[in-house]
């Protein structure tokens, strides 16, 4: 093996007791961070994300409240819960789990959080301040991955081409946009892109958010290339793999991420930043 590993649970253990010190010093505040939970519907997937976030939290110190609503809950209902939770003083971050039930519109439920409490990033007016270079909340899988490149020195991107394979509203677009603001020259493929490995050979950074296994194989990467795989697919052996050929890139490429232990441990710690930082402002 060549590549150099990101390793994604050391660098979030290392993450998290940052935010563990930051909340003992808010709590000397009279402020304990505080983030709710809401899962509709009994999704067995869904239930271990609430249960590792709400664990992650408790962790590192925080208030967390998890909701669990029966499928049959109304998209009024859900609301209504969400109008409540934006009032209640001790919630400082709102996380709706999902996919909702499909009589649940997904999107005007993210949009009645408030962008205050928007600890997940998915609201319009979080990915507007990250177009627009102004404060809000950052989504958490692609803010994971800068941290990542960060770790490895990877801080201001000039001079770097990086590509993005996959344009999703909660990972592709925003890593576009948050190498744009690190300064990297941005490459954005989907599955219209013509020729993908042509992009990718050119790349110093590549990121593969697609969900399917070996979209980026060794062929298709340039020697000493960082890559990031957000993919989460499962193997022939009902393993957990990425979107990432990893036993051939890694001969390649100069840095990689494992999956698992890459970029998923570090968006559970980006969700606990990212509650932090509410609190803290809410706090003043
Ligand atoms: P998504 O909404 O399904 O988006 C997939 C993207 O991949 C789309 O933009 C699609 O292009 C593109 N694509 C599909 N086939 C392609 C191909 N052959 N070549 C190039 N691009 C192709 O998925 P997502 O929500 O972004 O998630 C992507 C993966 O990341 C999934 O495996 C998901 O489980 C994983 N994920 C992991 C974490 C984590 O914490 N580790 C968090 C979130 C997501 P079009 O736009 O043209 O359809």
């Amino acid at each position: 093996m060549t590549a150099q590993l990101i390793d994604g649970n050391a660098l979030s253990r290392q993450l998290r007791s940052e935010v563990a010190q930051r909340a003992a010093a808010l709590k000397t505040r009279g402020t304990t961070p505080g983030l709710a939970v809401i899962l509709v519907g009994d999704n067995p997937a869904s239930q271990v994300y609430v249960r590792n976030k709400v664990k992650a939290c408790e962790d590192v110190g925080f208030h967390s409240v998890l909701e669990k609503y029966d499928a049959s809950m109304t998209e009024a209902e859900l609301l209504a819960r969400v109008e409540a939770l934006n009032n209640d003083p001790s919630i400082h971050g709102i996380l709706v789990q999902l996919p909702l039930p499909g009589h649940i519109d997904d999107h005007k439920v993210i949009e009645t959080i408030s962008p205050l409490k928007d600890v997940d990033g998915f609201h319009v007016a979080s990915a507007g301040a990250l177009m627009v270079g102004e404060i809000g909340f950052k989504a958490c899988t692609p803010y994971g991955c800068m941290k990542m490149l960060e770790s490895i020195g990877m801080k201001d991107l000039r001079g770097k081409h990086a590509v993005v394979i996959g344009r999703s509203n909660i990972v592709g677009k925003p890593m576009a946009m948050m190498l744009l603001a690190a300064n990297a020259t941005v490459t954005v493929c989907h599955s219209g892109t013509a020729d993908l490995a042509a992009m990718t050979r050119q790349a110093d950074i590549v990121v593969a958010a697609v969900g399917k296994r070996n979209v980026l194989t060794a062929d298709m990467c340039k020697s000493g290339a960082v890559v990031i795989d957000v993919g989460m697919n499962r193997n022939d052996e009902g393993k957990l793999c990425g979107d990432v050929d990893f036993d051939g890139v890694k001969e390649v490429a100069g840095f990689i991420t494992p999956v698992p232990g890459g970029v998923g441990p570090m968006t559970i710690t980006m969700l606990l930043v990212n509650t932090m930082e509410a609190a803290e402002r809410s706090a003043g």
